[in-house]
């Protein structure tokens, strides 16, 4: 049948009206409701944060309770502030019964885990090496310390003196512990789990560049993540670029916190078992985990570890891995076999 145009026309003026204002309504619609990339950044742990994630409107309770929830981990774990429950279980004798938070319990135990998985590659109790070596809160030095003042602070290190029970913790060997190669990752994965409690499922959290990802980004793609080439503390350059999906990532490298006596470069990842600051061609390595928390422990572990120990450890334990090792000529880089899927530079 052939439209009868003259009918059409005769559609009451009110009734195009009304379907017009209803096409504008719901494009409008759509649009509140397409979803964008929102961030929140700040400063925490020393470092800084930044907060992406993908949904339809900004919120702004959500930035306070980022706020909250970092100052909640600081608080706990922090040993530069005084008054954190870390800083009062470091106070305390040998052998006192301490009751923590579940979070301090959680990270000391996975901490614990990760010491004995890495045979002491990783260890919390050196944190008298590290202040030692001015790596920690009473500050900076500008000279290496003595074999003998090592060697004295050295008998306080070792993981078997963190005893903990459930939520009791004690120590023994006059330890102190220093959560500082954890708790950025834990943090960020604290952060990770706020936003899922608010529906989100797609975000990217970073505290001093370790990193969580999950979901893909309004375009569809998955994040991507650029891993700095080793250099110094202000020249900064990028090295590889990886696509992830849903998982935590976290790099340790010599090259950013460091101070240097007559062209030597102490670095601030300490080899627990002999006291000193890692010494090897190792200039960083970058670890993909599950959690960010595991990550950052593994990274600053493969750190220790060394080229060749790291890499055969990340083979052995399944965990993907890019090293990148310092040669007479530049840098060269290896990585575990299923590492190159996440390339994309
Ligand atoms: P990186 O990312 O370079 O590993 P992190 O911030 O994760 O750096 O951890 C380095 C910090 O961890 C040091 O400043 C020190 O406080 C502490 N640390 C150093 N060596 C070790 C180690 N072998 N095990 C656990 N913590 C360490
Ligand atoms: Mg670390």
């Amino acid at each position: 049948m052939v439209v009868n145009l003259r009918q059409a026309n005769q559609w009451p003026a009110a009734l195009l009206l009304a379907i017009l204002f209803l096409a504008i309504f719901i494009l409008s619609g759509c649009q509140s409701e397409t979803p964008k990339v929102h961030s929140y950044q700040g400063a925490t742990m020393g470092t800084t944060f930044t907060v992406k994630w993908v949904s339809a409107s900004p919120d702004k309770e959500l930035n306070q309770m980022i706020d909250s929830a970092l100052v909640g981990v600081n608080q706990s774990m922090s040993t530069y502030i005084p008054d954190s429950e870390l800083s009062v279980l470091n106070r305390l004798g040998d052998n006192e019964v301490m009751q923590i938070s579940e979070p301090l319990a959680y990270v000391l135990g996975l901490s614990q885990t990760i010491s004995t998985q890495t045979q002491g590659a990783f260890d919390i109790t050196v944190g008298p090496v590290v202040n030692l070596w001015g790596f920690g809160p009473s500050g900076r030095v500008v000279k290496a310390p003595s074999d003998e003042l090592i060697a004295s602070v050295q008998k306080r290190v070792g993981y078997q003196s963190i005893h903990l029970k459930g939520a009791e913790v004690s120590k023994s060997n006059n330890s102190y512990i220093d959560l500082s190669a954890v708790a950025k990752g834990y943090g960020v994965d604290v952060i990770a789990q706020l936003l899922e409690e608010h529906g989100i499922s797609s975000y990217l959290v970073e505290i001093g560049g370790e990193l969580r990802a999950r979901g893909l980004k309004p375009d569809g793609k998955e994040w991507r993540i650029a891993i700095e080439a080793p250099g110094t503390a202000v020249e900064r350059t990028i090295q590889r670029i990886i696509a992830v999906k849903d998982v935590g990532i976290a790099t340790s490298g010599d090259y950013r916190n460091y101070f240097e006596e007559n062209g030597v470069r102490f670095s601030h990842t300490i080899d627990p078992l002999t006291g000193r600051p890692i010494n090897h061609r190792l200039a960083s390595v970058t670890v993909l985990m599950p959690s960010c928390a595991e990550a950052d422990a593994l990274a600053t572990a493969m750190m220790v570890m060394g080229p060749e120990r790291g890499q055969s450890f990340a083979e052995k334990h399944n965990i993907n891995a890019l090293f990148i090792i310092k040669t007479d000529t530049g840098f060269e880089e290896r990585m575990t076999s299923d590492f190159s899927n996440f390339l994309v530079m």
